[in-house]
């Protein structure tokens, strides 16, 4: 037998039950009231049940919180006072004129907070066909609209990933074509040079230009490189691997280059160190373009780069400094983000990529710096699986996501010096 049913019956015989029986029934009833009080104070949606005039009957806790309504009085209340957003009362003031159903309706208002609202309105009628009451639901869409929105930018940033990687794979192969004949010009101007006995200042003219495009078009093919690198995810097969074996290979790429320009190489590395899981060609590309960078910032004649590696209790750490021009504060937090560079033929991707692959390995990056004094870049790997949690460090750059960083690519051999 279901509940109505019996409360009919029971109130039709009252007069012959015993009061303790009716006592029971009635805790029973309150008991149950209370618990579907509670169920529906919790719900997610607001609702708000009012009487043909318009006069709010009912309101769960939801409802409240989601208008400001809390140190207000609402029950009795006719619904249009308590209503402050105008996108509701224009809603309230349709569903009065016509009452006909609101089918989640999507409303932005402004108070009591910038909200996003689903509103549905019902009206519930007698067997006569006239509306004895209508129940309100008011669902808050605000974090579901976030959420979409913020999918839509990743799409977007991704598609558009795709699209410049595209774009720069198909300037490869003219430019190739361009010095390939930036050459032939070069040597033929060199071939008449030497037929004319060398003092024709016109073919000199012609050698000057070639050069300078030859230069530019190395330019351009490096800039395409590291776009097509960035735009690449990154995948890391971790594997126990040595880590000094990576710093030692960077330092081979470099030393021509630190030979040239007088400046000091020193490797400070614990010949202890134990193996790390790592995958030691994407952190032979990660030291490789901080070392890069320290290469480039050394603008004084005493030039400096030391690579230090040395076990920490829980991790690994790998450091990367130099006596160049350092780093100003404010541009510290920025240097991670894609673009981001002080360089006229910079792209700022460099560091990007270092952040990813360093997160890829469950790292973690900072680094200590002064203007004019120079930089260290700090990173610290895991021993084993577990990534690491804390870890001594100047700024670390805080903007990016884990998630922008596994599903963003990574170079994926080392980019040859010249
Ligand atoms: P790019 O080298 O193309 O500019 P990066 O991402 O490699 O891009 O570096 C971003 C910026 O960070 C650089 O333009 C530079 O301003 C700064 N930077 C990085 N490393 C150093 C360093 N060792 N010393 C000084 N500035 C640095
Ligand atoms: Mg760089």
């Amino acid at each position: 037998m279901d509940q109505s049913s019996f409360a009919s019956k029971f109130i039709s015989r009252i007069q012959r039950i015993d009061t303790p029986r009716i006592e029971s029934f009635l805790t029973q009833l309150v008991k149950e009231k209370d618990f579907l009080r509670i169920v529906i104070d919790s719900l997610q949606e607001g609702i708000f049940v009012l009487d043909d005039a318009h006069r709010v009957v009912f309101a769960n806790e939801t409802i409240k919180s989601l208008l400001g309504l809390h140190a207000r009085k609402v029950l009795g209340e006719p619904v249009a006072r308590l209503l402050r957003a105008k996108a509701l009362l224009g809603l309230y003031e349709e569903f009065r004129d016509h009452h006909a159903s609101i089918e989640q309706r999507e409303i932005r208002v402004r108070t009591p907070q910038p909200r996003i609202y689903a509103v549905s309105a019902m009206p519930i009628e007698d067997h006569s066909g006239e509306m004895t009451h209508s129940v309100w639901i008011v669902i808050d869409q605000t974090e579901t609209h976030r959420r979409a929105a913020e999918r839509h930018q990743a799409e977007s940033v991704r598609s558009l990933a795709t699209l410049v990687a595209g774009i720069a794979h198909e300037i490869k192969n003219p430019l190739n074509s361009l010095n390939i004949h930036a050459q032939l010009i070069s040597s033929a101007a060199r071939d008449f040079s030497r037929q004319s006995g060398g003092s024709d200042p016109s073919l000199e003219r012609l050698e000057t230009s070639t050069r300078v495009l030859l230069d530019e078009i190395q330019r351009l093919a490096r800039i395409v490189d590291q776009f097509i690198k960035a735009a690449r995810p990154t995948r890391v097969d971790l594997r126990p691997s040595q880590v000094n074996e990576v710093l030692e290979a960077v330092a081979d790429l470099l030393r021509p280059e630190c030979i040239e320009r007088r400046i000091d190489l020193v490797l400070d590395l614990d010949p202890e160190l134990p193996r790390a899981r790592t995958d030691p060609e994407q952190l032979q590309q990660a030291v490789l373009n901080i070392a890069k960078n320290a290469l480039e910032a050394i603008d004084k004649p005493e030039g400096r780069i030391i690579f230090r590696s040395a076990l920490k209790s829980d991790h690994l750490l790998v450091e990367i400094e130099d006596n160049g021009c350092g780093i100003a504060e404010d541009d510290s937090l920025r240097i991670f983000e894609p673009y981001h560079t002080t360089k006229f033929n910079g792209t700022g991707l460099g560091l990007m990529v270092v952040f990813r692959i360093v997160k890829a390995h469950g790292g973690e990056i900072g680094l200590d710096s002064q203007v004019g004094e120079g930089t260290t870049f700090k990173i610290a790997l895991p021993l084993d699986e577990r990534p690491i949690r804390l870890i001594e460090m100047g700024a670390v750059p805080g903007d990016l996501e884990p998630s922008e960083i596994i599903e963003w690519g990574g170079p994926e051999a080392p980019e040859p010096l010249e």
